[in-house]
């Protein structure tokens, strides 16, 4: 069965979620789809270039399906290709868009389809833009455009299921830390192999939800910082192992950037859910500036934290689906090989 990401009722996207593929017969898919769109998504049609209704739309929010609502594209991966065809470069998510080869009209294309109802979508080329290269090449008639404000519109009852869609606060056996230490690629494939850790989310800290997005924050003047929040189990790694690796992965002397990535965003931060997890963070910092380990104080802030706002779905696991992209390889990968070189006995074997 598909394992698909889907919108919750507070509008957030969770998963993978496996649920079974939509199958439908001919009379009630004609029945469901206008008759373009039933030309397109059934029988593997396109629509005439330049024509389509989504293809100038800058709107922000996410394209689904027309043929069974399942999320497909975001705005923030949309591009300007010039083909007469809305253009993105990357899916939602992995499982979300289908890949399969297409031979037809004699050439050899990659065609994309939904993901649980098959519909068909377009096709994928290699010619894309950054960071992807792909240019996902799409019908406006497959698509069903949904504004980012009111994404809970998209609620999937399946998605209700999900761990991720459970309450963030402290259950149990569980709890969360907030850690900024520069670009959240890095921070998050440095922590995803910790054994006791479920769960390395990416995602903003510090700003308003209306600025929360990639774009905005990019520009440094948001007040977010690029953050992960991990969840993980008390009782298997405590909270100061993990502020030991979150010091040890980054450089805590440097005032608003790590390495060459500079701004407020890339600032070395922890957000403390309560004053406990503050004074554990207050006495690791006395502790390391009297260890002589630094030869400058270290400038990490600590922050309440108010509001965490994922990241946009496409920034999730960034370094484990694009283990080729140049940042990932010439950073991320080797951050995350030193810390598990220096702390071998925290890691899965299997990492
Ligand atoms: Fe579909």
């Amino acid at each position: 069965m598909p394992q698909l990401h889907l919108f919750n009722h507070q509008g957030e996207l969770v998963g993978p979620v496996t649920v079974p593929a939509l199958e439908l017969t001919e009379d009630e898919w004609r029945a469901r789809l206008t008759p373009e769109q039933f030309r397109i998504l059934r029988a593997h049609g396109t629509e005439r270039a330049f024509c389509g209704t989504l293809l100038d739309n800058k709107t922000p929010g996410v394209y689904a399906c027309a043929g069974c609502r399942l999320p497909l594209f975001t705005s923030d991966s949309k591009f300007h290709s010039g083909t007469g065809w809305p253009s993105f470069f990357q899916a939602i998510a992995p499982g979300n868009v289908a890949e399969r080869a297409d031979g037809s009209f004699g050439m050899v294309r990659v065609e994309i389809l939904c993901g649980r109802c098959g519909g068909h979508l377009g096709h994928v080329f290699d010619d894309g833009p950054r960071p992807t290269g792909l240019r996902y090449c799409l019908n406006s008639e497959s698509l069903d455009f949904t504004p980012a404000d009111r994404t809970a519109d998209l609620a999937d009852p399946a998605a209700e299921l999900t761990p991720a869609a459970a309450s963030p606060q402290v259950t149990g056996q569980s709890a969360q830390a907030v850690f900024a230490g520069g670009c959240f690629w890095c921070t998050e494939a440095a922590f995803e192999q910790l054994v006791g850790v479920s769960d390395v989310e990416s995602g903003y800290c510090g700003g308003s939800k209306g600025t929360a997005n990639y774009k905005a924050v990019c520009g440094g003047d948001t007040q977010h910082a690029e953050v992960i929040r991990i969840t993980y189990d008390p009782g298997v790694i405590s909270l100061d192992t993990l502020l030991n690796l979150f010091f040890d992965a980054h450089d805590p002397t440097q005032l608003n950037r790590q390495g060459n990535d500079v701004g407020t965003q890339y600032r070395s931060a922890v957000f403390y859910a309560d004053s406990t997890q503050k004074a554990a963070v207050e006495a690791k910092i006395a502790t390391l500036n009297a260890s002589g380990k630094y030869r400058k104080p270290i400038v990490t802030t600590l922050e309440p934290l108010t509001a965490f706002y994922p990241a946009e779905a496409y920034h999730q696991d960034y370094a484990r689906h694009n283990p080729t992209q140049p940042y990932i390889q010439g950073h991320a990968i080797p951050k995350a090989c030193q810390l598990r070189a220096r702390h071998p006995e925290l890691f899965s074997p299997q990492g």
